[in-house]
């Protein structure tokens, strides 16, 4: 990992939940890099320690299951007991549900909406009170917050939600000093869209491809783009913002025309 340049992060505590892979994980890798001791909150221990590994010492683990008040609780509670504040949490730890809405089971509802939605709620509940004015929050939506797509009821729904609980905490916590935004990716390399395009279209391999028509800025984002993203809503640098939501979709959304030949 190469040595801090700016260090935009300098100083700070962060979480970031989902940290173990994906988003979550090029988050933690990038906010490390620029400064801040992170701890990487997921399931998994030993995803997570590949994480650590990539953080140059500034990269703790916990394992949080963000379905469950306690363990969220506890993961905030560490940041504040170990290094004395808790200044930039990134509610990021997703899941993704495939299925028509008709086929959708009940399992698969309270699932999705748990950690999507439940899960962000656990996030802000426990962050909010031991932040000081500074601090700040960055949820993790998706295209979806904006728009549907088939086969994704669930999942829709719930990055719907975390938008408007995006801008109800923000509304909330202004008067704190403390600003609550989000970043809403399009399709970004990680395993949660391969499996997505290997269900769509049988094989990840044409994603990028396929993606292009839709994105033609990207095709597939790296995740290290959207991990730009949170960074500067993580920063002082956009202190000015708050429940706002910043796309980063490759142009997905700025048209519905996308298929018309150039
Ligand atoms: P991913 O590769 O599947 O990673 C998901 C991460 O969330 C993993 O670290 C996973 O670790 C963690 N996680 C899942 N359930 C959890 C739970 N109950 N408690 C704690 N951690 C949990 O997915 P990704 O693509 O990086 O997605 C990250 C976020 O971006 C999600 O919120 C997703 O909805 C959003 N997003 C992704 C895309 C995309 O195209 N990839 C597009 C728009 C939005 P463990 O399994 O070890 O817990």
């Amino acid at each position: 990992m190469p040595e801090d340049t700016v260090g935009r992060l300098r100083g700070k505590v962060a979480i970031v939940t989902g940290a173990s892979r994906g988003i979550g994980q090029a988050i933690a890798v990038r906010f490390a890099r620029e400064g801040a001791q992170v701890i990487a909150a997921a399931r998994n221990a030993d995803d997570l320690a590949e994480t650590a590994a990539m953080g140059a010492g500034r990269i703790v683990t916990q394992r949080c299951d963000v379905q469950k008040a306690t363990d969220v609780q506890a993961l905030i509670t560490r940041a504040v007991d170990e290094y004395g504040a808790l200044d930039v949490l990134v509610n990021n730890a997703g899941i993704a549900v495939q299925k028509l809405l008709v086929d959708t089971t009940e399992e698969d509802w309270e699932l999705t909406m748990d950690t999507n939605v439940k899960g962000t709620f656990w996030g802000l509940k426990f962050a909010i009170p031991v932040m000081k004015a500074g601090g700040s929050i960055v949820n993790i939506g998706s295209v979806n917050s904006f728009a549907g797509e088939q086969t994704s009821s669930a999942y829709v729904t719930s990055k719907g939600a975390v938008l408007l609980l995006t801008k109800n905490a923000a509304a909330e916590t202004a008067h704190l000093g403390i600003r609550v935004n989000i970043v809403c990716p399009g399709s970004t390399e990680t395993q949660m869209s391969r499996a997505y395009f290997e269900a769509a279209m049988g094989s990840a391999d044409a994603a990028d491809t396929f993606t292009r028509t839709f994105a033609p800025l990207t095709g597939m984002i790296p995740p290290e783009d959207i991990a730009s993203a949170a960074l500067f809503l993580a920063s002082d640098e956009s202190k000015s913002m708050t429940g706002s939501s910043m796309l980063v979709d490759g142009g997905l959304l700025a048209s519905w025309d996308h298929v018309t030949p150039h």
